[in-house]
């Protein structure tokens, strides 16, 4: 159990690498991270770069942030910078390279002690305390790390309301075997269950640190198709989901967020009050009503009573439908379904992705990964009702 667990916090207006530099010395030293903690080192950055996205778009991890970080962890004596993520599609070469150069990563190579990961081998370990997870394959490039920080994004998620510190960590997960744990764990519970297994084990195995850049955060229908919003805060912590209550608080998120819930259960935090949260910050935590993803239009309904908010929360979830006019028929959805529930077919208005709703499980990838934001989701008519 932790007690009051700690959680830094800056405000900062603008992805100039000075203020960054500044504020992430303050946040360091309101949690006492000394230098012992990184010198010699090898330390991966992990970013979130769900897809291919520039970063005035809110969706990845900003590179000023990495690049401000890495060279602060040089100087503290860290043997090597290794910046590794799998983001969604194949974790391969080519995908990555586009990533890299979209995210405005490409860059950060030019600072010595800087490598953008190159290694897309992968193995499979055992979760020894794993409560859903008891096998599952991690990124090399994570695993052979000595110590691994999580250089997340502010922003919702249609799935799991929040996408910061605990949902981040699922992109250590290889390319398409993330689809596959989709359908796997269909249900939000145990899929929530998962995500803490997945954390728990790389807090188990290394020192592990969680950085939030929120200067740019994300609203609406987020992870990767939401609207980008000024929130200027940066965050730190040693535990994920302080870090995720703190962040939770911040947009003002009314969906809940089932991974923290499980979190709380297992006591790895207090609780689930955000007031249990140990802020340090010279600033008001800022408080926002970030708007949520169209996605989690039914999700409020978890909250009525127990099981039965469940399962009516599971049988009024929001569906996918595809905009015909938008939808081209790339089949990337087809690829990324892991319910295989999408097809492309000739349409009167030409190739389309085509849904069974009856295969379908509700997870989102497909308005995830879209990348023309041709999926859009359909209210039942109570919620719309409601709403
Ligand atoms: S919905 Fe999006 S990903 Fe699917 S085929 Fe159409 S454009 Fe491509
Ligand atoms: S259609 Fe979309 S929401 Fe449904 S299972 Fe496939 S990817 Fe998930």
């Amino acid at each position: 159990m932790e007690n009051g667990i700690p959680v830094a916090l800056t405000r900062c207006s603008s992805y100039s690498e000075e203020e960054i530099r500044r504020c992430l010395v303050k946040m360091f030293a309101d949690l006492a991270l000394s230098g012992e903690l990184f010198a010699g080192k090898r330390i991966c950055l992990k970013p979130n770069l769900v897809m291919a996205k520039k970063p005035e778009l809110g969706a990845t991890t900003h590179p000023t942030v990495l690049a401000a970080l890495a060279k602060l962890l040089l100087k503290q004596g860290a043997k090597e910078i290794l910046i590794a993520d799998s983001p969604g599609g194949p974790y391969a070469a080519a995908n990555l390279e586009i990533v890299y150069r979209t995210c405005g990563l490409t860059a950060l190579e030019s600072i010595p002690g800087v490598r953008l990961n190159s290694d897309f081998g992968f193995r499979t370990v055992t979760l020894e305390t794993g409560r859903t997870l008891k096998n599952c394959s991690f990124l090399n490039a994570v695993l052979d790390c000595d110590m691994l920080i999580n250089v997340c994004k502010l922003k919702t998620h249609g799935l799991t309301g929040l996408s910061c510190a605990v949902k981040n960590l699922f992109g250590v997960v290889p390319g398409v075997e993330k689809f596959a744990m989709h359908a796997t764990y269909p249900k939000i519970e145990e899929f929530s269950d998962m995500l803490v297994d997945i954390t728990e084990y790389i807090r188990g195995k290394m020192p592990y640190l969680a950085v939030c850049d929120g200067i740019v955060g994300m609203e609406g229908n987020g992870p990767t198709h939401g609207t980008p919003v000024e929130s200027g805060v940066l965050l730190a912590s040693r535990s994920p989901y302080a870090l995720d209550i703190a962040a939770e608080h911040i947009i003002g998120c009314t969906v809940p967020v089932v991974h923290l819930d499980k979190a709380a259960e297992r006591g790895l935090t207090e609780s689930r009050d955000w007031q249990q949260v140990k802020l340090l910050s010279d600033t008001e935590l800022p408080g926002y009503h970030f708007t949520p993803p169209e996605a989690s239009a039914g999700r409020f309904l978890k909250n009525l009573s127990g099981i039965m908010g469940g399962r009516l929360a599971e049988a009024f979830a929001a569906r996918p439908k595809i905009d015909n006019k938008i939808c081209v028929g790339c089949g990337v959805c087809e690829r990324s379904c892991p319910a295989h529930a999408i097809t492309i077919e000739n349409t009167g208005a030409g190739r389309r992705a085509v849904i069974a709703y009856k295969g379908c499980i509700r997870c989102y990838c497909c308005q995830e990964l879209c990348p023309h934001g041709a999926v859009r989701m359909g209210k039942n008519v109570l919620i719309r009702w409601i709403h």
